[in-house]
């Protein structure tokens, strides 16, 4: 893929996916970002033939871009599923879109508020977290908020900005708990995006809290 990806995740982030102890729905972010993003599958591939070597194994490291999140949903349910035709087919990770079953245009969303809708997606049985697709109107905002814990977003199309800078399709913004911020999505195309937590996100306006428990997030 020939995308520019400028924002990548953190270096520990990565030690802890190749490592496999990344919870869940992190490890399903950062599992959609390496099959954008070449130079952190090197990454992850390094790593795990380090962590082979630590352990006195010369067993080779599985491909990292293949590590899905299990779901009761299996995958070979879904290989006869109806191709469905997409007018950007590319646009969704295969990882996540394989997993859901979504195309980028069948993603079924849910309205939150003005200019903001959010597709959840299901995690394992007793697995905490939050992962889900959102999409933000052109120069939409979402309320500022600080986390109980890391959350990682991947732009999968178009544009957000923060506090922290601009992130575009491709980029990772690996968000710890002292990130508190408040993502503006691109005036002209809008944002959408697959973001994921370890708990549930701190709201700080008003808006924010009386939304979070229709949210969940
Ligand atoms: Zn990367």
């Amino acid at each position: 893929m020939s995308e520019t990806i400028r924002r990548h995740p953190e270096a520990a982030t990565l030690m802890s996916y190749a490592a496999g102890t990344l919870c869940e729905p992190l490890a399903a972010v950062v599992t959609a970002h390496l099959s954008m993003c070449e130079d952190c599958r090197h990454e992850v591939e390094d790593l795990e033939l380090i962590g082979a070597g630590l352990l006195g194994s010369l067993a080779p490291a599985v491909g990292p871009a293949i590590r899905i999140p299990k779901r009761p949903l299996e995958c070979e349910a879904l290989t006869d599923a109806p191709v469905v035709e997409r007018r950007r087919p590319d646009h969704l990770p295969a990882p996540i879109a394989q997993v859901y079953g979504l195309g980028f245009d069948t993603i079924p969303w849910k309205r939150l508020g003005p200019g903001v809708w959010h597709h959840r997606l299901e995690l394992s049985a007793g697995v905490e977290g939050d992962l889900r697709l959102l999409k933000i109107g052109p120069g939409r905002e979402m309320p500022d908020h600080g986390h109980g814990g890391s959350e990682l977003t991947l732009v999968l199309d178009g544009a957000y900005a923060d506090e922290t800078g601009e992130y575009r399709r491709g980029d990772l913004q690996d968000a710890d708990e002292d990130v508190e911020h408040r993502p503006v999505a691109d005036k002209i195309v809008g944002c959408v995006c697959l973001i994921a937590s370890e708990r549930p996100a701190r709201f700080k306006s008003i808006v924010g809290k009386l939304l979070q428990p229709w949210t969940g997030m």
